[in-house]
Order: C-alpha cells, then structure tokens, then sequence
C-alpha cells in the first residue's frame, strides 16, 4: 500500500535527518514514478508529495495527458536527455536533473519557456554506459550554465553503482558533497529506495525513491 510505504519511508527519512542533525524540512523526497502509470502520481499527490521524478521525456509524454491539475506539483527528469528531445523535455518538466554538457544547457536555455531549475548529473565511477560529467569538467559545466539566464543552477545529482550495502554508497555521496561545496552549489540530489538513509547522512537536499514507495517495477 502506498499509504504504508510513504509513512516507513517518511519515518526513515526522519530518523536519518535526526541522526544527522538536520531538520526533515532540508530534505526533499522525490517521487520516482517510471514505469508506473498516471494514477501513481495521481495517488501520491494526495498523500501530499509534490516532486516526481520520471526517467523518460517520452514515457512522461504518455502519461502528462492522463492527468489532472495538480496544483503545486513539480516533475523532475532524472533519466538521461537526449539533444532531439530537450524541447519537449522543457515543456513538460520544472526540473532537469540531468544536464552533463554545455551544448545541453544551451539548448535548454534557448528552447525554455519559462526559467528552468536543474542540477548537474556527475558520474563518479568509471562504469562505461553511465552518463554525467566527468567532475574535472565540472568548472567548464557550472560556468556555462551561470552564463544562460533562463536556467537556474540548484546543485549536483548522481547515481552510485548498485550495490545491496548502502555503505558502498557513501564514498560516492561524500564525494559528491565535496564537488557541490568546491563550486558553491547548495542542492544534492542523491540517495534512493536502497542508500537514501546513507545520501540523507551525507547531506542529501533530494532523495529520488522509487521502488521503496511503489513496490518492485515489472521491467518493460
Ligand atoms: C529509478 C531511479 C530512481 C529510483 O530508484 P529506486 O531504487 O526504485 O528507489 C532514482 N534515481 C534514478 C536516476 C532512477 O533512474
């Protein structure tokens, strides 16, 4: 039931804020709705989460028609976004996650209607298919996305490789901490269903949780 997995993951998220000495307000939960359907997020929001999280520009397209007003509601892409789908991505989201270039931001910022918050991805393992910045890159980065007017720059997102141990997690939330205070950087989107008690240690402001709210997703 969500009702029951909102109220452990809540709980969860308290005792982490409070082991770390942070006030629960300073961390936002993220629900990650990939791969469920509209009413997920319908059924949320009236639990009275705010921030969803989807992976997919084309998945969410499906599903926006699906749903009703909801008031105060903010969509964040946290998937990979390619160059030919940018434009629609600023159409249908308030944040985006997962900027990892300046050719990306650029284009974000010429086709944004509206002033767009996003966090750049980091990649801080060498696996080959991950996407995100090389950390070396990330002076380059954050200047080119000061320099465009109509994104907002918030902080820094990454993904650890899957491990079953959130401690194997820490090492790559600490680090990314690191980089987000090296370049004056406040948000850290880091931390889900498995390791988001560790991220909330390390100083999490986003943790995007899927899995732990909405059950096992079937693969597509
Ligand atoms: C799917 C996904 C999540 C949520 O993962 P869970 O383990 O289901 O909580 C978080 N962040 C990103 C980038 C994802 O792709």
């Amino acid at each position: 039931m969500l009702s029951e997995n909102l109220s452990q993951v809540e709980e969860r998220i308290h005792a982490a804020c409070a082991r770390a000495g942070r006030s629960r307000s300073s961390v936002t939960l993220i629900a990650v709705t990939k791969v469920f359907p509209a009413q997920a997020i319908v059924d949320a929001y009236a639990l009275g989460l705010r921030d969803f999280g989807e992976n997919y520009v084309q998945e969410f397209d499906a599903k926006a028609p699906g749903l009703p007003e909801l008031p105060g509601a903010r969509f964040h892409l946290i998937g990979h976004l390619q160059s030919n789908k940018s434009r629609r991505a600023t159409d249908l989201f308030q944040v985006i996650q997962t900027v990892d270039t300046p050719r990306l931001a650029q284009r974000l910022h010429e086709q944004a209607r509206w002033p767009m918050e996003v966090f750049l991805e980091v990649k801080l393992s060498g696996e080959e298919a991950k996407h995100g910045a090389a950390p070396e890159s990330l002076s380059v980065l954050t200047a080119a996305v000061r320099g465009c007017s109509r994104l907002q720059l918030s902080g820094l997102m990454t993904m650890p490789p899957w491990s079953e141990d959130p401690e194997d997690s820490r090492p790559y939330f600490r680090r990314l901490r690191e980089l987000a205070d090296a370049h004056h950087l406040p948000a850290l989107s880091m931390g889900m269903s498995n390791d988001f008690e560790a991220a909330i240690e390390e100083g999490a402001t986003h943790v995007r949780i899927g899995t732990a709210l909405f059950g096992k997703r079937v693969k597509r």
